[in-house]
């Protein structure tokens, strides 16, 4: 059950945290007030799942803060028709977002245990047109490529050389880089003709991607 302190939580979320820092982005706004995220956080944090900050969740982890979620999927440009890659998997709740979004999210995480838990989760929330994989995101998913945006939610210290190959035309990538502990910078790269346009959109705070070669 929502409780009604749950679902004014997640207005005030939309509004004072979203709309206020600069998420313009209808769908996106409609896809965050869409998804539940007390059902992505451990049952002891439930009370502070609308709170706009990442979440501890198992193995380290975390949930990511609301507004980086927004922010990142109003970078993607993201359109209804389109295929995203996430990497990085851990709760499921940016692929919940992302699946309201775009009409098909591939998504890959490198801890068993995450994948499992996400992987049902999303199945019992009825999100049907997310697909889930074990493993190293930083190579990509070729076989599931082109896609139109590849979403990274951990820090890389580079962009990774498998995405240029697996990234249609116009696609975009969005990934923060930068050395672990610190802030990182996140980044836009646009594929045009056969070139990655890069550009910068401001400091955020994410765990590392942990390549596993
Ligand atoms: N999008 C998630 C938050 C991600 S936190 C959510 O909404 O809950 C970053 C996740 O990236 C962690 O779960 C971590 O295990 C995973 N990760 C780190 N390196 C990875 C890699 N190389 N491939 C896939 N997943 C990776």
């Amino acid at each position: 059950m929502v409780s009604e302190h749950l679902f004014a939580a997640r207005q005030r979320m939309l509004n004072q945290h979203l709309r206020a820092r600069g998420i313009t982005d209808e769908r996106v706004l409609a896809a965050m007030q869409r998804v539940p995220r007390e059902e992505f956080v451990p049952e002891a944090l439930r009370p502070h799942a609308y709170d706009d900050r990442a979440l501890p969740v198992e193995f380290e982890q975390s949930i990511s803060q609301p507004y980086t979620v927004a922010f990142m999927a109003q970078a993607a440009q993201l359109e209804g028709q389109g295929r995203v890659l996430e990497i990085g998997t851990g709760t499921g709740y940016g692929a919940a977002v992302l699946a309201c979004l775009v009409a098909e999210v591939f998504t890959v995480e490198r801890w068993p245990e995450l994948c499992n838990t996400a992987t049902q989760r999303l199945e019992r929330l009825g999100f049907r047109n997310v697909v889930t994989k074990l493993g190293d995101g930083s190579l990509g998913w070729a076989e599931q490529s082109p896609f139109d945006a590849i979403i990274v939610a951990a820090a890389a210290e580079r962009l990774p050389a498998a995405f240029f190959d697996q990234l249609s035309e116009g696609g975009r990538i969005i990934l923060p880089i930068g050395e672990p502990g610190s802030g990182q910078t996140m980044f836009r790269f646009t594929r045009r003709n056969g070139e990655l346009q890069e550009e910068s959109l401001g400091m955020f705070s994410f765990v590392p991607l942990v390549c596993d070669q």
